[in-house]
């Protein structure tokens, strides 16, 4: 279950009720918001009138299909990102891959245990929060004062004015502020903002380090301040308030 404080709508779609009643039933009892339609008209008109945050699809539906649900669903703006568990009845491999190529996130093959189900939606959920976060950059923030670095966005400000620093630049005072308080020696530094194992690291002149640490100081105006030499040691991001 994920951590959003409202439950997410999952709304299923499969035309034998007993089946659609016992997702619903166990979906309900992990504490999700469930909606059921019978029919792919049904589908279409609760994806409209209220959209949920994920759709359980049954494949083989009388009338409209599930894939041309999932197709239709596809191509609209307004419904196109919903993530789409299909269940199938059909073994066959090929089958499934064209429903993933249709656009599903995963499937399901009939027979199912219900807690399989559960799993399912529950990891479908999260991954999408996740693109959610990394698209949108509404992810993790760090602050200190003005200063404040939206991870996900890739963006850095001082007191509302946007920061242009370099990949590296960015990672190292990522690392900074994460540990702020505690002393960063030269090797630790190389290790995490380039990227290099400790062993390339023992052979990265250090002095790279320095300079980074000026240039990143320099753009950071009276924050760079902040960032503190420790002699003999490395570096240390302290900010005046905490
Ligand atoms: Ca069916």
């Amino acid at each position: 279950m994920s951590e959003t404080k409202t439950p997410p709508r999952v709304l299923v779609v499969e035309d034998e009720a007993e089946i659609a009643a016992l997702i619903a039933y166990q979906l309900t009892r992990e504490g999700y918001r469930v909606e059921t339609a019978l029919t792919g008209a049904a589908a279409l008109d609760a994806l409209h009138r209220d959209l949920p945050d994920l759709l359980v699809l049954d494949r083989m539906l009388p009338e409209i299909s599930g894939d041309d649900v999932l197709k239709a669903l596809r191509e609209d703006p307004a419904t196109q990102a919903v993530p789409v568990l299909i269940l199938t009845a059909k073994k066959d491999r090929a089958d499934r891959i064209q429903g993933l190529e249709l656009g599903a996130d995963d499937y399901l093959t009939k027979p199912f245990s219900p807690r399989e189900l559960v799993l399912r939606v529950d990891a479908i959920l999260r991954r999408a929060k996740g693109e959610l976060r990394a698209t949108t950059g509404g992810g993790r923030i760090l602050r200190a004062g003005p200063l404040r670095m939206d991870v996900g966005a890739h963006v850095v400000a001082f007191d509302g004015e946007e920061v242009q620093l370099t990949p590296t630049e960015f990672r190292l005072l990522q690392t900074l502020m994460e540990r702020r308080g505690r002393t960063q020696s030269r090797r630790q530094l190389l290790t995490e903002a380039w990227d290099v194992d400790s062993m390339a690291a023992s052979r990265v002149q250090t002095r790279t380090v320095d300079m980074h640490v000026r240039r990143l100081r320099g753009k950071l105006g009276a924050a760079g301040e902040w960032i503190e030499t420790v002699r003999g040691f490395g570096y240390r991001f302290q900010h005046p308030v905490g």
